[in-house]
């Protein structure tokens, strides 16, 4: 019996129906995404698709086998392409590449992406801040892809705002662009928009940006995790902060906050003032682990801000000195109060000399 002979078996309604569903319409090669029910050219309505087989409905076609009868009219062995891949899947120079396997593959991914993105609201669009500098000379990278697998089920609205500071050597100058930037784009149309927050940056410029956007908007910060290389927060129990403050409360005309989550901060290589400490039961790197720690160190620090305020006075000026990842350091910004707290001041540590030094303001007291 000649096998070319054979008529294609014709798919049942029901199923072809079930596959455009399931495709959403669109090409499921992965990278295609074509939508496939619109001529490219006049925009009108016009059936595009091919329904393709992985495994062919003959024994002797692409991928065909002893199952080939029995999947003919299968969903799981059908995929809605575009007549471009339908050709290039089947052509016989790529055949061998693009095995039952590699195909099944294509056809999970997009359809799990379909059912994911259009079962998402309306109300579930966030805007993308993305804050990177040079850190120790190394460019940051962050991966948008990274980017929307952390804030699912979120998807990022089209315009990210990218605070390019990688150019950037100085905090003032720092501090120039995130404000240019702040007042184009956010604080003249922050209405209800919900912002997320991606940081790669020295520790000063992330201070400032959570002081510039303080509680002017909704804003959600992510972390780069090392050991998973993405930005996903994690659920569970995690450590606590402590707070030390010191014995005498003399007044003084300076005080030092150190911030110690990351590490510790040698007390030799800064300057003899009355410390106060915010730490991690255990600092190193991994210690940050989830947004529920962020908001316990929010309300620890806000305490202390108003004990230093309240025991030195509101003329005392604050060190601060940061050991710690950036969704605490853009905290140390954001929580404080502009028409109440004293100055605040940032020491880094600067190229590769151990003693801190003086960065420059945080924040500068209004009241007189
Ligand atoms: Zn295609």
């Amino acid at each position: 019996m000649n096998e070319k002979k054979l008529k294609r078996p014709s798919i049942p309604r029901a199923v072809e129906r079930e596959l455009w569903l399931k495709a959403g319409g669109r090409c499921e090669f992965r990278g295609c995404n074509k939508y496939l029910y619109k001529d490219g050219v006049t925009q009108q309505p016009k059936n595009l698709a091919n329904i393709a087989h992985i495994v062919s409905w003959t024994p002797i076609g692409p991928r065909g086998n002893e199952h080939s009868r029995e999947l003919a009219t299968d969903i799981s062995n059908l995929m809605l392409l575009c007549s471009d891949h339908n050709n290039y899947i089947d052509d016989s120079n790529y055949v061998d590449t693009y095995t039952v396997e590699l195909l099944h593959e294509f056809k999970q991914e997009h359809e799990n992406r379909i059912y994911q993105v259009t079962g998402m609201g309306q109300d579930y669009g966030v805007r993308i801040i993305k804050l990177y500098s040079k850190i120790q000379g190394q460019m940051p990278n962050i991966n948008d892809r990274s980017i929307s697998e952390a804030i699912m089920p979120y998807y990022p609205l089209e315009r990210t705002l990218n605070m390019d500071l990688t150019k950037v050597e100085s905090y003032e100058y720092a501090q120039r662009i995130i404000n240019q930037i702040v007042d184009l784009h956010i604080l003249s149309d922050s209405k209800e928009e919900s912002y997320c927050i991606f940081i790669m940056a020295k520790i000063p410029y992330s201070c400032y940006l959570g002081y510039v956007l303080g509680n002017k908007v909704k804003a959600d910060t992510f972390q780069f995790f090392r050991d998973t290389q993405d930005w996903k927060w994690r659920n569970g129990n995690f450590g606590h902060f402590q707070c030390i403050s010191p014995v005498s409360d003399d007044k003084q005309n300076q005080v030092n906050l150190l911030i110690e989550v990351s590490g510790n901060i040698n007390k030799d290589y800064i300057p003899q003032h009355t410390t106060y400490s915010i730490r991690a039961e255990h600092p190193s790197f991994s210690f940050l682990q989830s947004k529920e720690q962020v908001v316990e160190f929010r309300l620890k620090y806000r305490e202390v801000l108003d004990n230093i305020r309240d025991t030195h006075g509101e003329d005392v000026i604050i060190n601060l000195f940061i050991a710690a990842p950036n969704p605490i350091t853009f905290e140390l910004g954001r929580v404080i109060m502009k028409n109440l707290d004293p100055t605040i001041q940032i020491f880094d540590k600067v190229d590769n000399d151990l003693k801190y030094a003086l960065i420059g303001y945080l924040h500068e007291r209004i009241r007189e």
